[in-house]
C-alpha cells in the first residue's frame, strides 16, 4: 500500500530585510495517524498575515520566533478528516492554528468550529476572524470614535483597514483611507464608502492628506509607520487617539531614524492617547459582540470584504513576500486543497 504524504513549508533560513523564496523550503512527510484524543485535519485555506514576517526573525516579541526547520506558523480553515474526539466529527470545518501545511495532527484546543451556512468559510480568516476583530477592537476600545470626527487608516484596502474604515463611516466619522495605487484607492471610495482616498506612493502625501483632513485627524489607526506616520503626525488634533496596531513599513527593516523622537514630542505636546495592542487582549470581553454585529452587518450588505486567493501551498512564499510589498488586494489566502 502506498503511504499518504503531507506537504509543508518550513523556515529554511532567517531573512535579512525583505524575505526571499530561499528562506522557505517545501517538504513532504508521511501523513500521521489520527492522534489519541485528537484530530487529523486537512487544510482547505491558509491565511497569510503581515505578523508572520516578525516571527521569521530571532528577536524578543510577544510571540516566540519560528525555529529554523520548523513549519511556518499560521491560521487555517481545515476539515476534520479523522477524529478521536466525541465533540468533533469527520467533515467538521474548523479554524486551527495549524500552519503552512496540507495536513495536521491536532491535539488540544485552540480550535473554533465554523458554520458554512452562516458565512463563507474563508471569512473566518479575514473579516470574521482575527483581522476583523483587530479592526473592531482597536477602533472601538482604543479609538473611541465619535460622530463628526475624522479617522485616517492606511493599508486601508486590507482586511484590518477596510473594516476600520467601514465601521468608522457607519459611526458617522469622516474616513480617509491610504492605500498603494489608483485601483485600491478607487475601491476605497466606490465600494467601501470612504470619504477620501490617498495613494501613499504619490510624491505629495503630506499635502494631499492635509487637504483630505480640513479639520485635522482625531483617530489615526496605525497599521504602517514610516513615511505615512510622518505625514499624519502634524495633522493630529489635541486629544487624538492612535491605536497602534501594526508597523508594516518597518517589518523588513528600515524606517526613518528620527521617527521616535518626533513621535514622543507629538504625544507630549498634543496630549495624545497612544496605545499598542494585540487583538487577543480584548477577545474574552469583546469577541462574541464582534461576531454578532459584524456577521449581521455582512448579511445586511452593510459591510463588504475582499479576498485575494492564490492556488496551492507552494505559492505561499511568493504570495507572502508580495503582500509585504502591497501586491495583495484584500485578505490574502492560500487555497491549499
Ligand atoms: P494587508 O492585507 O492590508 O497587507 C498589508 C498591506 O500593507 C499591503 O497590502 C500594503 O498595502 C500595505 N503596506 C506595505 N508596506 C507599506 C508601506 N511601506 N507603506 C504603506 N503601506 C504599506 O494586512 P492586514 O490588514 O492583515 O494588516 C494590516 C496591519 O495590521 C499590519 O501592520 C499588521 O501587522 C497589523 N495587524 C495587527 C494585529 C494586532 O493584533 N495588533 C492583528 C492583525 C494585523 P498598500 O498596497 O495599500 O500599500
Amino acid at each position: 500500500m502506498t503511504q499518504q504524504m503531507l506537504t509543508k513549508i518550513v523556515l529554511a533560513t532567517r531573512p535579512t530585510g525583505r524575505p526571499r523564496p530561499d528562506n522557505f523550503r517545501l517538504e513532504q512527510a508521511v501523513l500521521p495517524d489520527v492522534p489519541q484524543g485528537g484530530l487529523l485535519l486537512r487544510t482547505l485555506y491558509l491565511s497569510l498575515d503581515p505578523y508572520m514576517r516578525g516571527r521569521m526573525d530571532d528577536r524578543p516579541s510577544y510571540v516566540p520566533p519560528i525555529a529554523i526547520d520548523a513549519v511556518m506558523g499560521g491560521e487555517t480553515v481545515s476539515e476534520v478528516i479523522a477524529s478521536d474526539r466525541a465533540d468533533y466529527s469527520v467533515g467538521d470545518i474548523v479554524l486551527a492554528p495549524s500552519g503552512w501545511s496540507s495536513h495536521a495532527a491536532w491535539v488540544g484546543d485552540s480550535l473554533r468550529k465554523l458554520d458554512p451556512s452562516i458565512a463563507p468559510i474563508t471569512t473566518g480568516l479575514g473579516v470574521l476572524g482575527m483581522p476583523g476583530f483587530t479592526a473592531y477592537a482597536g477602533l472601538n476600545i482604543i479609538g473611541k470614535p465619535k460622530p463628526g470626527e475624522t479617522l485616517v487608516v492606511a493599508a486601508a484596502s486590507g482586511p484590518v483597514g477596510s473594516l476600520v474604515g467601514q465601521l468608522a463611516h457607519q459611526a458617522g466619522l469622516r474616513t480617509v483611507g491610504i492605500a498603494g495605487g489608483l485601483e485600491k484607492c478607487r475601491y476605497l471610495i466606490d465600494e467601501l464608502g470612504f470619504d477620501a482616498a490617498i495613494d501613499h506612493r504619490n510624491d505629495n502625501l503630506r499635502g494631499q492628506l492635509a487637504s483630505a483632513c480640513p479639520k485635522g485627524i482625531d483617530i489615526y489607526f496605525e497599521n504602517v509607520g514610516g513615511a505615512v506616520w510622518q505625514a499624519v503626525r502634524p495633522l493630529l488634533n489635541r486629544f487624538a487617539r492612535v491605536p497602534v496596531c501594526g508597523l508594516i513599513a518597518q517589518y523588513n527593516g528600515g524606517g526613518p531614524a528620527d521617527d521616535v523622537s518626533h513621535t514622543m514630542r507629538a504625544i507630549l505636546t498634543k496630549s495624545l492617547t497612544v496605545r499598542g495592542f494585540i487583538n487577543y487582549e480584548f477577545a474574552a470581553d469583546h469577541y462574541a459582540d464582534f461576531l454578532t454585529s459584524v456577521s449581521k452587518a455582512i448579511a445586511d450588505g452593510k459591510i463588504r470584504y475582499r479576498e485575494d486567493i492564490v492556488e496551492g501551498l507552494a505559492a505561499a512564499p511568493e504570495a507572502f513576500i508580495g503582500m509585504l510589498d502591497g501586491k495583495n488586494f484584500g485578505k490574502l489566502l492560500v487555497k491549499v486543497s
